[in-house]
């Protein structure tokens, strides 16, 4: 079977990955001129290899990590990653929740949370009550909720928000908690901090660039045509035509409003179209900086305290001395979720990020900036709001599917629920194409 994947994305490469592994011919083609899309390496002349923004993996990233070990081994995917048990950790000092390693996912992460600083006995009781009623389905949120109303039904209190459940809303669903669907929280909380499955709360951090992690594997096993974005598509019922090209069948993983260019005019797409109209955007600034000496953290990223610092722009920065294979200097990388209010230029923005630093870590006087870049993705992730539709991978015609992370995973937009998206897709379209996938073999 002859398979065109449009768009090389993590959605698409995963696709891409189960389709090859089952026999099939696969053509990449991205409008980019190489792998990885949204989550994807970039070299810089002066600071070397980076990414179009800091990214992090956790252990109940499963499909994501099992498709990784199956393309590159299982000794390649421990070299990849630092991995690490949770830990959110203040640059501040005021608050530190650790798991305790070697007693097993439950009571690693329970230790952590009781022995935690800057929690008081009623907080660590309300979260625990959470996160248990959560793991045993005893306090589901209603379809339309947000974040906010949710953890106010659930007694949260204010030193929970602060600490744990709006920073990790915001770095997972990359929406406020007064705007974000508590539906798609309570889903990555039941997967992660509520979940036995071991290792689940585990961070990975990525040691290399994100295209060389896995992208650039997936590719080089499949015909590829870079710098080719699609703008015409045929469907047939005995074929699919891209740009002249004839394929048995095609996935397609573009973001919604790519997408949309090419199925707005079939009219029996109607509700597909609409649907792709559904979704807004929230945008992730990352800024880069290289330093003259190394900066001491005690933990490879931490968290800035928002209350304290309301108008402080970063959420969390990461030491990438820590983790990087070859980082490029002392290097750190700050993460604004949700910044598309930031109204600051690259270099006002740098000194506000280091500002922040030195104000939270005490220092009078921090090591000299050396250079920085700042990546600004306007369309990093949807806006997980509630109610939101969300189509399948099935599409009105059997040899076409949809892919990427806005489909109806249950998963916000991360690189979990891209890779659920594409495997689910590429699935969907061997099952319903058996005797081509026959041929293949
Ligand atoms: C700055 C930032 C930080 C993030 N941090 C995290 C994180 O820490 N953890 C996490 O899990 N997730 C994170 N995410 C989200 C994660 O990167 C995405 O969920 C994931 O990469 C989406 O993959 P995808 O394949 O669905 O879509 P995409 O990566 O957007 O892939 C779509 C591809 O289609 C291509 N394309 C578009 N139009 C055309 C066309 N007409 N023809 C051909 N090709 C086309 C694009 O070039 C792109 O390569 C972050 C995202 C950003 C931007």
């Amino acid at each position: 079977m002859n398979i065109a994947i449009v768009g090389a994305g993590w959605a698409g490469l995963a696709a891409a990955s189960h389709c090859m592994r089952h026999g099939a011919s696969v053509t990449l083609f991205d409008a980019a001129q190489a792998p990885g899309g949204r989550a994807r390496g970039v070299h810089d002349e002066r600071l070397g290899e980076l990414d179009n923004g800091q990214h992090i993996l956790i252990g109940a990233y499963s499909q994501t990590l099992a498709t990784m070990a199956h393309d590159l081994g299982q000794d390649a995917i421990k070299a990849q990653f630092l991995r690490l048990p949770l830990a959110i950790r203040s640059a501040n000092g005021a608050f530190d929740l650790h798991a305790r390693r070697g007693l097993g996912q439950t009571l690693g992460n329970a230790l952590g949370l009781w022995l935690a600083r800057g929690l008081s006995l009623t907080d660590k009781w309300q979260a625990t009550r959470l996160l248990q009623r959560l793991g045993s389905r005893r306090n589901q949120p209603v379809m339309g909720q947000t974040v906010n109303q949710w953890l106010k039904e659930q007694a949260q209190t204010n030193n929970n928000l602060r600490w744990l459940w709006w920073p990790l809303c915001i770095a997972t669903l990359n929406t406020a908690p007064a705007q974000a669907c508590a539906v798609l929280f309570a889903n990555v909380l039941r997967d992660s901090l509520a979940s036995a499955q071991a290792g689940a709360t585990d961070l990975l951090i990525p040691r290399q660039n994100l295209t060389q992690l896995w992208p650039a594997s997936v590719a080089s096993r499949a015909h590829t045509r870079w710098g080719k974005p699609i703008r015409e598509l045929t469907i047939t019922a005995e074929f699919v035509e891209l740009e002249n090209e004839r394929f048995d069948a095609c996935i397609l993983a573009l973001p919604p409003v790519n997408l949309k260019r090419l199925t707005q005019h079939f009219s029996q797409a109607q509700t597909l179209n609409d649907q792709l109209d559904g979704f807004s955007y929230r945008s992730i600034t990352t800024c880069y900086v290289a330093l003259s000496e190394r900066i001491e953290m005690p933990s490879p990223m931490l968290l800035f305290d928002h209350q304290e610092k309301p108008d402080a722009p970063a959420q969390w920065v990461f030491n990438r001395d820590a983790f990087m294979h070859t980082p490029g200097a002392a290097q750190l990388a700050f993460v604004i979720s949700d910044s598309q209010s930031l109204t600051l230029n690259d270099q006002a923005l740098v000194d506000a990020v280091m500002r922040q630093l030195a104000d939270a870590m005490g220092c009078q006087t921090m090591p000299k900036v050396t250079g920085w870049r700042c990546f600004d993705e306007k369309r990093a992730t949807f806006a997980a709001l509630p109610g939101l539709a969300r189509p399948s991978n099935q599409t009105i015609w059997p040899r076409v599917m949809v892919a990427g992370d806005w489909t109806d995973t249950g998963y916000p937009s991360v690189i979990e629920g891209a890779v659920r998206s594409g495997l689910t897709a590429a699935q969907a379209l061997l099952r319903q194409m058996p005797h081509l996938t026959a041929q293949a073999r």
